[in-house]
Parts: structure tokens; sequence; C-alpha cells
């Protein structure tokens, strides 16, 4: 079955700048930004500016060009945020996919979440 991609997610609109968001960094083909509700002092989303819903959708069928300049755009927020594990106190990555990684917006972002020591993995489902 093919993904469906939702162009009313909330992300979308934010791509097309009908909701504002608090940009951290802007490339071609990524956009990061503040999420509207951190759960640590840092707290980053990262999406890509093409139509994917999940990481798996973007990692089999984005282009060379958006898997480079996304992955890179992670290694960058990471600086700008200062959670680089090599000069800082290291971070969170979480991309949640479908029912049971508990997906909110159906367009693929990851968490980046740091300035806090992180609680377990995962924790028991509520
Ligand atoms: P998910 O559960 O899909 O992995 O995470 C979705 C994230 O998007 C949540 O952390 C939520 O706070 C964030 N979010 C939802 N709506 C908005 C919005 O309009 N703006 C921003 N910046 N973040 C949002």
């Amino acid at each position: 079955m093919a993904y469906a991609y939702d162009d009313q997610n909330i992300f979308a609109k934010i791509l097309r700048g009908e909701i504002p968001n608090t940009t951290v960094l802007e490339t071609e083909h990524t956009l990061a930004f503040r999420d509207i509700e951190p759960q640590a002092p840092v707290h980053v989303l990262i999406i890509p500016k093409g139509a994917y819903v999940s990481y798996d959708h973007f990692a089999a069928t984005a282009s060379d060009a958006e898997i480079i300049d996304y992955t890179r755009a992670i290694a960058k927020v990471c600086e700008i945020e200062g959670v680089k594990p090599d000069s800082a106190e290291g971070y969170r990555l979480i991309s949640n996919a479908g029912v049971h990684g508990v997906q909110d917006v159906p367009h693929l972002h990851v968490h980046i979440l740091g300035g806090r020591r992180m609680g377990r993995m995962v924790p028991p489902a509520t």
C-alpha cells in the first residue's frame, strides 16, 4: 500500500507559511523550528520540505539531495542548539511513526530534545 500524504497536516501548513513558526534553520530541502509545546529546554522539530509521512517513507523514496540536506541539517541544528555530545551534554533524537509510534502529525519530523537529562527511552503507554 502506498503512503497517503495529507497536505492539510499542521507541518504542511507551516511549510506553506499558513501557520507561523520559530525557525531555527532553513535549507533548500529542510526546515527546523521550535516545538510549540517543548518537553525539554531544547526541543526542535526538523522536517523535510517534501511530502513524506515518516522516516522510512523518506529514506526509501526521497532523492539523494534531500536525504543529504536533511541529514546535514540535523547535525547543524545540534550544533546551533549546543547539544552535541563531543562538546556538550548530548540530546535525544526521536521520530515517531504511525499508531504504535504515537505520531500526531503525519509529516516526517525528528525531535531533537536536550538541555536536561531524559527519562526512560520508552515509558509505558498511558
Ligand atoms: P509527534 O507526536 O507527531 O511525534 O509530534 C508532533 C509535535 O508537533 C508535538 O511535539 C507538538 O507539540 C508539535 N506541534 C503540534 N502542532 C504544532 C504547531 O502548530 N507548531 C509547532 N511548532 N509545533 C507543533
